[in-house]
């Protein structure tokens, strides 16, 4: 098989059938079976609990999405020891049997493509774009990490070097054991998929805990794994609150982590206090747009507007900074005011909607917090601001604040909400000093139509992921494949991005095998 990154929603437009995938994706929504109950799955067992989640759907909070398993900590005991013992014969299956059953999977998440972006709508609130984008970008893992594997024909290699004449040498690459993965609820499951099937194709066994607020889609995840041919005993899924994780970090040989730095840094440090074990970490980011005098406004005004307010600025790769040069500084944000004031928040399941809710009650807290204090501390409102619906659903208008002093801390504070705080500069290299001015560096994006602009911001801006004139979301939207994405600095721990070349790497080590005559 060929890889080829999926564009739904592009395909649909070319091909002139974009009402198609609008009545195929709507369809999909009015089959949704809401209040259904997720069990636990270890090994072969489905186990239910009278302690249980009710998840609401930010979209509409009188609605029951699902209900799930409140686990003790007991089950994620018993799913990392039959993990565990999995892997006593997963280390040895054939890599190219879980390159098949990936290309199986990733079969199945194409065929229900529009039913999972429905589950992505109700559980988290995308948008039907982002939702369909998170499809794609998950069945592009699975195609991707597959063909990668094949390539390197399942990370065997004989070493040229020879010092006697009698020596045979070779390079495997070996799994670790047993993973637990904790996921988030941005992309509940396109980084699930990554994080999971990196250690499942690597031949590692995981144990898969879902965000609390997304535990549907990863449920997808793992059962279409395990139709595909992935052992249930090798794939497990259990839903159990985040604190109650961390004992569980003594009995496994490595974690994936994706959310915030702070989480991921404690975690980090418990699991390596114990005893020194790989882990792969992707955290936030605080990310900049830098847009000089020789920038298209046009692109500049739509790719600042969608990296900043794509899915609320839930994004570790949302825009949270605009640094922008003093000649265009006025008009740029007489646009990007223009912009936002068009754009339509409301419910996601409406075709219109650009903005839907934020996923939660905190998120709604967290954004009044940071409102407030950034007029406290001298930053205006140059629009947006205000709750728009804090109870029926979690709407809230997409803000940019102007004037907010260089002292403010929220200048480096990673937000997770619709606020882009703006800043005027003298010229680029002021700019990329203070993009760089932060413990972050996941994303950051340019708008010049200069290449020698565009060449400068790339050697000196530090963040992993970067990008010039992308009016798809500045600094956002990477795709496997394409654009491996991780973080420098604070963003990240391995430096070897999803996606990526080197990612399935991450997740195995070195063995040197030699053989004399
Ligand atoms: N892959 C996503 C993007 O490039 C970001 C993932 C994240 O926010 O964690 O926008």
């Amino acid at each position: 098989m060929v890889f080829v990154n999926e564009k739904t929603y592009q395909r649909y437009v070319e091909e002139r059938r974009e009402e198609e995938f609008h009545k195929e994706y709507e369809r999909a929504l009015d089959h949704i079976e809401l209040g259904k109950d997720y069990p636990i799955l270890i090994g072969k067992d489905e186990i239910k609990l009278s302690s249980k989640y009710i998840v609401k759907t930010p979209v509409d909070t009188s609605l029951t999405f699902a209900i799930t398993q409140k686990d003790d900590g007991t089950n994620l005991r018993n799913a990392i020891k039959i993990a565990r013992k999995s892997f006593d014969y997963w280390q040895y299956s054939d890599w190219k049997d879980r390159v098949e059953f990936a290309y199986k999977a990733a079969e199945e998440l194409r065929r229900r493509k529009f039913e999972l972006a429905a589950i992505l709508t109700y559980e988290n609130g995308k948008n039907r774009y982002e939702a369909i984008a998170e499809v794609d970008e998950t069945i592009d893992y699975f195609l991707y990490y597959a063909k990668l594997l094949e390539d390197n024909r399942g990370y065997i290699r004989q070493m040229e070097g020879r010092i006697y004449k009698n020596e045979k040498a070779f390079s495997a690459m070996r799994p670790y054991g047993t993973w637990l993965i904790i996921s988030p609820f941005n992309f509940p499951l396109a980084i699930t998929a990554t994080m999971t099937l990196g250690a499942l194709l690597t031949g590692n066994t995981v144990v898969v805990k879902p965000s609390s607020d997304t535990p549907v889609s990863a449920y997808m995840l793992v059962t279409i794994m395990r139709r595909a041919g992935f052992p249930p005993e090798a794939v497990n899924y259990v839903t159990i609150p985040g604190e109650l994780v961390t004992p569980a970090l003594d009995e496994v040989d490595g974690f994936a982590f994706t959310g915030s730095r702070d989480v991921g840094h404690k975690l980090l440090k418990t699991f390596i206090n114990r005893k020194p074990r790989p882990a792969v970490l992707e955290l936030g980011g605080k990310n900049a747009t830098i847009i000089t005098a020789r920038a298209d406004l046009n692109k500049a005004v739509e790719g600042t507007f969608r990296g900043a307010f794509g899915f609320g600025g839930q994004k570790c790769s949302a825009t949270s900074r605009v640094f922008i040069e003093s000649p265009i500084y006025d008009e740029f944000l007489k646009r990007m005011k223009e912009k936002v004031e068009k754009s339509v928040i409301g419910d996601p399941r409406k075709r219109e909607t650009f903005l839907g809710p934020l996923i939660n009650k905190g998120a709604i807290e967290k954004f009044r917090r940071y409102v407030k204090q950034a007029v406290e501390e001298g930053g205006k409102i140059l629009v947006g601001g205000r709750v728009i619906d804090d109870e029926k659903s979690y709407l809230v208008e997409p803000t940019i604040i102007v004037d907010l002093p260089y002292s403010s801390p929220l200048w480096k504070t990673e937000l997770f909400v619709p606020i882009l705080l703006v800043k005027e500069v003298r010229n680029l290299e002021e700019a990329v000093k203070l993009a760089n001015d932060v413990d972050y560096g996941l994303t950051a994006g340019i708008f010049s139509e200069d290449p020698k602009e565009i060449q400068y911001f790339f050697d000196h801006i530090e963040a992993g992921v970067v990008y010039a004139n992308r009016t798809v979301g500045s600094t956002t939207g990477a795709m496997p494949g394409v654009q491996p994405f991780g973080g420098w600095k604070d963003s990240g721990w391995t430096g070897r991005n999803a996606g990526g070349p080197y990612y399935l790497l991450s997740f195995m080590r070195e063995q040197a095998r030699t053989i004399y005559d």
